[in-house]
């Protein structure tokens, strides 16, 4: 057994300071029980807890650490950039490197504003939608998460008539009441709503790749009917990539599944795992964002240059060749490793996954919408989790998460980790 004393004190000491112990909820593991180890340090593919036990890491810091943790050239760019000033709240080269590197790579994008968070990146292109739209309603698809924002925090309907009700209190009934919601890949449900409002609809927001509920790929031809249907109605079409982006592609989801959004959100890899937030799109919209034009949005630390430096550095390193095939290649180990090691031991086990983001479902497929990723047997995802943890393999602490594999995943640590789930697999399916 693994000793967790210290990290159980430290949690102890934390939930009487922070709201549960911790600055953002899954990180408590309520949804697979125990307690959280207390990270000190990570490096490569590994995390280790103030309790000194190692872990391979597949959470990758939800999605950031593309290259693997605290690596070489990204800390040495951070470095270099602290000792010039941590923030001016003023222009710098930096931000026009960065924004250079994100409209070469992703051709819908003409003109990008730089945030902190993959949140703010979403609220801000829903706001940009309106006003270019003119109009108030937004969709977004079952299960999909953009953040925390108010409009879309918001529970997918049962009918696509259903208003949307706010998922947590606090959010106004008035502003939720805007948001309405559709099943991800249902074209004909999309269809029928847009018929009925379509002239009131600013935009679609969606996540290409769902990475929010475990993974769910889009059916062919999904993502461009969602392009046609927007076009169709005057509508925009806003494609998160806050977790896709530069994940998945040099290109993002959008270059794999052959759509163009008018705008798109990035967050995640483009921070290089400090925060960094990114909209973008299509000029005439995105010249319409303040002081070009009169959608306000600001940031005191947007464009932040530690922030910058470690999205230029990270994104250099992707770009060098054979980045993304590597990321293919290990990630593919490790999901037909997994997988095949389910099907030894008769589990049902559904796997998802692009490129370097996993989806493990213990259910059999396909899975592909929010209710089908919510007939996983989460009590086995629970038991999967604790006894992986158990093995020094930290994965995220829900059925609803990607798996993410870096560059620093090599051959070894993939069957070490292939080996532990077959144990686990084993013991589940006893
Ligand atoms: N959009 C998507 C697709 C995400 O996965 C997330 C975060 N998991 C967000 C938006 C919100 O980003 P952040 O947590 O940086 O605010």
């Amino acid at each position: 057994m693994l000793k967790h004393d210290k990290s159980k004190e430290a949690m102890k000491q934390a939930r009487e300071l922070m709201p549960g112990g911790v600055s953002s909820p899954v990180r408590a593991f309520r949804a697979v029980g125990g307690e959280p180890p207390v990270i000190a340090r990570a490096k490569g593919p590994y995390l280790w807890d103030i309790d000194r036990n190692r872990y391979i890491d597949y959470v990758g810091t939800w999605g950031p650490a593309i290259l693997g943790h605290a690596d070489d050239t990204v800390v040495e760019a951070v470095c270099a950039a602290a000792k010039d000033g941590t923030s001016f709240g003023a222009p710098t080269l930096r931000e026009s490197r960065l924004a250079r590197m994100v409209i070469d790579a992703v051709p819908s994008v003409e003109q990008v504003r730089f945030v902190s968070s993959g949140t703010e990146a979403t609220m801000s292109a829903l706001r940009l939608a309106r006003a270019a739209t003119g109009r108030d309603l937004v969709v977004k698809l079952d299960g999909c998460y953009h953040g925390h924002g108010d409009s879309l925090l918001v529970k997918a309907g049962s009918g696509v008539e259903t208003l949307g009700l706010p998922d947590s209190p606090g959010v106004p009934a008035a502003l939720a009441s805007l948001t309405l919601t559709v099943p991800f890949n249902d074209l004909p449900a999309m269809e029928a709503l847009f018929e009925k409002k379509g002239s009131e609809i600013a935009c679609i927001i969606a996540e290409p790749i769902v990475g929010n509920m475990g993974v769910i790929l889009p059916d062919d031809g999904y993502l461009e009917g969602l392009e046609r249907i927007c076009d169709a109605h005057g509508a925009l079409l806003v494609i998160d990539e806050v977790m896709t982006g530069f994940r998945v592609a040099l290109g993002g989801a959008q270059s794999l599944y052959g759509v163009r959004p008018d705008l798109t959100t990035f967050g995640k890899v483009i921070g290089g795992g400090l925060p960094v937030g990114a909209y973008g799109g299509r000029a005439d919209l995105m010249e319409m964002v303040a002081p070009a034009g009169p959608v306000y949005q600001a940031g005191t630390l947007s464009g932040n240059p530690l922030a910058m430096a470690a999205g230029i550095a990270t994104l250099e390193r992707l770009m060098e060749a054979g980045s993304y095939d590597r990321l293919e290649t290990q990630s593919a180990r490790l999901a037909d490793g997994l997988l095949a090691a389910a099907r030894d031991v008769g589990l049902p086990v559904f796997g998802t996954r692009v490129g370097s983001m996993l989806g493990l479902f213990f259910r059999e497929g396909p899975v592909q919408n929010a209710d089908d990723a919510r007939g996983s047997d989460m009590d086995r995802f629970a038991r999967y989790h604790q006894a992986m943890l158990e093995r020094g393999i930290y994965l995220a602490p829900s059925q609803f998460e990607a798996a993410f594999v870096s560059l620093s995943h090599d051959d070894e640590v993939i069957d070490r980790t292939i080996g532990a789930a077959a144990e686990v697999f084993r013991e589940l399916a006893a």
